[in-house]
C-alpha cells in the first residue's frame, strides 16, 4: 500500500495485532452484546519515508459513526486542566473575542463551550455523531449532525479565524483530503488552522502499546504530521503535549499549496528502529501482564483497571483474565453500567469500588496515575493501584 501521506514509498508492515474490537469506544448494554462486538484485523504498516503509520487491513465499511460513540475525556481534572489552558491558548493566539470558530468533530460541544468560556463569540460544531443530548444550540453554538463543507467556514455572524480538529484525523482514511478541505476552507476566510491527534510516536517511543485500535487506521508521528499539514499549504511544526501522548499542529494562515518534496519532510530516522521493535516489545509487556495476572488468579486476588476507552479495550482484549480482572472503572457517568467490547466487563463508577472489595487497581493511562489513586481511596477502596 502506498503511503496515503506523503505518497513517495509503500508501507511497511510491521505490527500484526490481530483481530480487535471494530470500535473500542462504543460501549454495549448488555454482556452479551459487548462479547458479540464487531472485529476487525489489525496490521499496521509504516512509511519509510514521512513516518506515517496506517492499519493497511482497514475497512472503512466496519466503521460507521453513530450516535453511542462515548470518547470524551473531559470527566477527569487531568485532562479538563489541559483543555482549558488549550482553550485559553487558542482564543490568545488567533483573537478569537469577536469571531467564531469552527470545529469538525467535536462531539458534544463540550471544547467549544470552554473556547466560549475563555472568549470565542460565536461556535459551530459539526459532528455526524454528535449524541442526541448534546443538541443544545444557542444563538451562539450550534451542533450540526452532518459533515463539513466548504460553505460552513464563511457562514456565521462573526468572523471565522480558527478552523479546528481534535481527535479526528487518526479516524479518518483519506487524511490528505481531510486536512485539504480544512486547509482550503480556511484559505477562504483567512482563518487559522489547529488540528490535534493522539501521537503516534509516543504509542512507538514511549510504548504506548494499548493504544493501538481499530478504530485509529491511521498513526501521526510529528514528521508525518508535518508532511501532510504542508501538502496542504500549512507549514507548522507540530508539538507534544499532555504528556507527549498528544501531537498538534497549528497555524494561524494558510499559505498556497506547495509543490512537496518528501525529501524535506523525511522522518526521524530513529523512527525505523522503533517500528522495527514494537511486535517485540509488544510481546515482552504482554507477557509480563500475563505472568501478573497468572499469579493474581492464584492468589484469589480481585482487579478491576481504571479506565474504560481505548487503553482498556485493548488491555483486556489482549489479555482476557475475566477470572482474574472483575471490572472497568470510569469516572464517565455514561459509561457506567455498560459493557467493554469484545471482553463484555462491566464499567463501574469511583463510587461503587466501596463494595467491590478489589486487591488491585491497574490505571490504563499514568497520566491519571495520582488523581485515580486519590479518587479510589476517597470512594473508600483499599486497593492497591498500579500503572500499565
Ligand atoms: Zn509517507
Amino acid at each position: 500500500m502506498r503511503c496515503p501521506v506523503c505518497h513517495s514509498a509503500d508501507l511497511d508492515v510491521f505490527f500484526d495485532a490481530g483481530v480487535q474490537p471494530v470500535f473500542a469506544n462504543v460501549l454495549y448494554d448488555t454482556r452479551e452484546e459487548a462479547v458479540a462486538a464487531p472485529k476487525g484485523r489489525i496490521r499496521l504498516g509504516g512509511c519509510p519515508v514521512c513516518g506515517f503509520v496506517h492499519n493497511v487491513d482497514f475497512d472503512p465499511n466496519l466503521v460507521a459513526y453513530a450516535p453511542g460513540y462515548e470518547n470524551s475525556l473531559h470527566g477527569s481534572p487531568t485532562f479538563n486542566a489541559f483543555a482549558d489552558e488549550l482553550a485559553s491558548g487558542l482564543v490568545e493566539r488567533h483573537n478569537l473575542n469577536g469571531a467564531r470558530a469552527v470545529e469538525i468533530g467535536g462531539g458534544r460541544a463540550e471544547f467549544m463551550g470552554l473556547l466560549m468560556e475563555a472568549g470565542l463569540s460565536e461556535g459551530l460544531v459539526m459532528d455526524p455523531s454528535s449524541p442526541d443530548d448534546s443538541l443544545v444550540n444557542s444563538a451562539n453554538l450550534r451542533i450540526e449532525r452532518r459533515l463539513f463543507g466548504p460553505e460552513d467556514a464563511a457562514a456565521g455572524e462573526h468572523p471565522t479565524r480558527l478552523l479546528l480538529s481534535r481527535h479526528v484525523l487518526e479516524h479518518v482514511e483519506a487524511p490528505k483530503d481531510f486536512v485539504g478541505l480544512m486547509t482550503n476552507a480556511a484559505r477562504q476566510v483567512d482563518a487559522g488552522v489547529y488540528v490535534e491527534v493522539p501521537n503516534g510516536l509516543w504509542t512507538l517511543r514511549d510504548l504506548g502499546v494499548w493504544d493501538v485500535i481499530y478504530e485509529h487506521c491511521s498513526y501521526f508521528t510529528p514528521g508525518a504530521l508535518r508532511a501532510l499539514m504542508a501538502q496542504a499549504g500549512a507549514e507548522t511544526q507540530p508539538r507534544e503535549a499532555y504528556g507527549g501522548q498528544f501531537l498538534s499542529a497549528e497555524t494561524s494562515k494558510v499559505g498556497p499549496e506547495a509543490d512537496f518534496d518528501p525529501a524535506q519532510y523525511s522522518a526521524d530516522p530513529e523512527e525505523a528502529g522503533l517500528r522495527a521493535r514494537f511486535g517485540e516489545t509488544f510481546a515482552s509487556i504482554e507477557t509480563r501482564w500475563r505472568e501478573h495476572l497468572a499469579s493474581a488468579a492464584a492468589e484469589g486476588r480481585r482487579l478491576a483497571i481504571w479506565g474504560a476507552g481505548s487503553k482498556g479495550t485493548t488491555f483486556l482484549n489482549n489479555l482476557s483474565a475475566e477470572d482474574v480482572i472483575l471490572y472497568a472503572v470510569d469516572v464517565n457517568a455514561r459509561k457506567v453500567g455498560r459493557y467493554i467490547p469484545g471482553t463484555g466487563h462491566e464499567i463501574i463508577s469511583p463510587d461503587a469500588l466501596r463494595d467491590a472489595d478489589l486487591d488491585e487497581i491497574v490505571v490504563m493511562n499514568p497520566i491519571y496515575q495520582a488523581e485515580i489513586a486519590s479518587m479510589a481511596k476517597a470512594a473508600g477502596s483499599s486497593a492497591e493501584v498500579t500503572v500499565v
